[in-house]
């Protein structure tokens, strides 16, 4: 009998591992894929270091710098290029740069006279009874807020680069619940902003975000616990079933047509929520899961571009461009990898990655490669000034990419929650449950870790 067994090596299980590893526990990590990292993939390929899945990791808490530190890999740690903080967003086919001072949002070419002065109302306008509060759409609370403009134009766009998701879809509560925070704090975003900055200054727990890599990509962070947990992780092996026994869980799995068994006392269960959902839980478990809605889970194409930088006619200074779904562009966005991180690409090239598909476009979940291709192509040629073809071409294709919290994440997470209350030796994390963000998965990790000793 083991003290833990972790269900999946993505960043959030690994994380687990690795600090259940420093408490002296006996445990074990198992990894369906024969790598670690889930989606976090980064390949040197033909002078390119492309990232197949995120391309950043955005460092909101302190713990997460000192986690990277007591992995031996600070000195790794690239920060994002001082201009990253200039974001673009395409309006009349134009990327605008998004304002970043008082002086700018005056000046922007991004909203309208009318939208700029509907946004100085923000403070005064009124909360939403507690009753609708659930179920508030991001699209309703920021159309209440700020008006449909800054809908089209911010935040649609926005939750296009972050979630790949529809902002009419996503339940503000579960998606950004922070937002909601400040509107509880302050009656309005602007004066819970500035009350909640107060409050960490006085408290000394402000903290200034940063947008990290690493020298050798992003997967240097799975890469390296998956070397501290030795062979504790277990790669090429996936879950199948789940049963309670005496003081604990059996756990089954296959690797290489085999099947193996494993005794714990406490269950770190970090899969995303469908894999949850195929597991062979015993009764009465397998009702609740199968009762609960899983979560949509748009396909999201990656497609790293490299280019003769000459060719591109934009000064690329900044972290990427967004497109709203109101343009008449078929991309979600594109990094511009090669000005945020340094040798990302062979000198003279650029390396961008551009996103496509997501919840507002369906129909490219199964579009052919070439299909893909074509589209990025025109999209950057107009939006960027693309004047010749890539010299260097990589697609993935993540068929479930980033799970969205719509309304049925309520109901997901209520069944999740209701399982750890009755069952306290089993626990959730991940992005199934605790953020969509890597910096959450490692967060909810630690979570994790902290709930046995
Ligand atoms: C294209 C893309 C771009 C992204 N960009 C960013 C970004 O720039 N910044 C950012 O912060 N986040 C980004 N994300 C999100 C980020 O990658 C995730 O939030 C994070 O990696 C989730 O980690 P996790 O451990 O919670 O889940 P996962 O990484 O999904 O881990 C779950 C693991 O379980 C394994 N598994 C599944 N079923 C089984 C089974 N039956 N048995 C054993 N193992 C199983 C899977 O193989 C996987 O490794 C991006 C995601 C994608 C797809």
């Amino acid at each position: 009998m083991q003290d833990a067994i972790v269900l999946g090596g993505g960043i959030s299980g690994l994380t687990t591992g690795y600090l259940l590893q420093q408490k002296g526990l006996n445990f074990s990590v198992i990894e369906k894929n024969p790598f670690p990292g889930g989606p976090i993939q980064s390949v040197f390929k033909d002078g390119f270091l492309v990232e197949k899945g995120p391309n950043s990791l955005l460092v909101s808490d302190p713990w997460i710098e000192s986690f990277i530190s007591d992995l031996g890999i600070g000195n790794e740690i690239i920060d994002s290029n001082p201009a990253a903080v200039n974001r673009y967003v395409v309006r009349n086919s134009q990327p605008i740069p998004v304002p970043i001072s008082p002086l700018q949002a005056i000046t922007t070419r991004l909203f309208s006279l009318k939208a700029k002065f509907g946004f100085l109302g923000e403070p005064f306008r009124g909360r939403i009874t507690e009753l609708g509060e659930e179920s508030e759409s991001v699209a309703d609370f920021v159309v209440r807020r700020m008006g449909s403009e800054f809908l089209d134009y911010a935040i649609n766009p926005f939750v296009r680069g972050v979630y790949a998701g529809n902002p009419k879809q996503l339940i503000l509560n579960h998606a950004f619940p922070l937002m909601r925070e400040l509107e509880h704090e302050g009656g309005s975003l602007l004066r819970g902003a500035i009350k909640q900055k107060r409050r960490q200054k006085m408290r000394g727990t402000a903290y200034k975000n940063r947008s990290i890599n690493f020298i050798n990509g992003l997967d240097t962070l799975p890469k390296t616990i998956s070397r501290k947990l030795g062979n504790r992780l277990w790669l090429s092996s996936e879950v199948v079933a789940i049963n309670p026994v005496e003081n604990g869980w059996q756990v089954t799995w296959k690797k290489e047509g085999e099947n193996f068994e494993g005794f714990t006392r406490n269950l770190f269960v970090c899969l995303p929520s469908r894999s949850i959902k195929a597991l062979n839980w015993a009764s009465p478990i397998s009702d609740w899961i199968a009762e609960a809605p899983d979560l949509p889970c748009p396909a999201v194409h990656s497609l790293a571009l490299g280019y003769t930088r000459s060719d591109i006619a934009h000064p690329l200074n900044g972290f990427g461009v967004l497109v709203p779904s109101k343009e008449p562009h078929r991309i979600l966005g594109a990094l511009f990898n090669s000005e945020l991180y340094p040798n990302r690409a062979p000198e003279d090239h650029c390396l961008l990655t551009v996103m496509l598909g997501g919840s507002q476009n369906p129909e490219l979940r199964e579009a052919p490669d070439e299909e893909l291709l074509n589209i990025a192509k025109e999209d950057l040629a107009s939006l960027l000034g693309a004047s010749a073809d890539p010299v260097f071409v990589n697609l993935t294709r993540w068929p479930y990419a980033i799970p969205q919290y719509t309304s049925a994440f309520g109901t997901w997470k209520k069944t999740i929650r209701s399982l750890e209350e009755d069952f306290p030796n089993l626990n959730f994390g991940g992005h199934a449950i605790d953020g969509i963000a890597m910096g959450a998965s490692i967060m909810s990790g630690k979570a994790l870790s902290e709930r046995i000793d």
